[in-house]
């Protein structure tokens, strides 16, 4: 059976990857984001794929595993690498962007894609996380600063306990 759509949690640097990888190859996509309606600790841009801290994604150069990265990344027409290519500054052999520049670009050419059905809300809130699984396939993408709503949700799911022991 083919497989028709994917949910995706989080419109961060991962989600938005992952998006437009499964949307251009023909399966919808609803992706999940609950930017601007609340922001972690560390985001402050209504944009997707917000980059954080380092503007700099590090080496350019082919002789080393980041750099090599990055070129296989190219050849695999990836979102991310394609548009930090179109949005770059000058950081020596290194690849580093005008981060407003590169998470508006991203948030333009994920909003166009007619696969991606894009929702501003927060899983865990009033979308709740074992709701969404029954019948779907889904990438949990909210990075180090997942809201605690949706922590707590995996944190049931996965029967951990407080103290980390299953
Ligand atoms: C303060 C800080 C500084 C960092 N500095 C660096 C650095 O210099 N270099 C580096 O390589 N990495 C750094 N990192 C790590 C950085 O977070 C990752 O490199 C990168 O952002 C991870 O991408 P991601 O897509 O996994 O998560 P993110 O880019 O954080 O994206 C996750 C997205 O999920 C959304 N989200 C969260 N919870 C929910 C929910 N319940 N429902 C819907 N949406 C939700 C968020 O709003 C966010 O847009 C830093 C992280 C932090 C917190």
């Amino acid at each position: 059976m083919r497989l028709k759509m994917v949910i995706i949690i989080g419109a961060g640097l991962a989600g938005c990857e992952a998006a437009y990888q499964i949307a251009k190859n023909g399966i919808k996509v609803k992706l999940y984001e609950m930017k601007p309606k609340k922001y972690s600790p560390a985001h402050t841009n209504p944009n997707l794929a917000e980059i954080v801290c380092s503007n700099s994604f590090k080496s350019n150069l082919l002789t080393n595993a980041c750099g090599l990265l990055k070129e296989e990344l190219r050849n695999l027409d990836s979102l991310l690498i394609k548009t930090a290519d179109e949005v770059k500054v000058p950081a020596g052999q290194a690849l580093a962007v005008d981060r407003e520049k590169f998470s508006e670009s991203v948030t333009k050419k994920i909003k166009s894609m007619k696969n991606i059905e894009f929702i501003e809300e927060e899983i865990g809130d009033t979308i709740h996380l074992k709701d969404i699984i029954k019948d779907n396939i889904v990438v949990i993408a909210t990075g180090p600063l997942t809201s605690d709503k949706l922590s707590k949700e995996i944190m049931e799911l996965t029967r951990r306990r407080k103290n980390g022991i299953f």
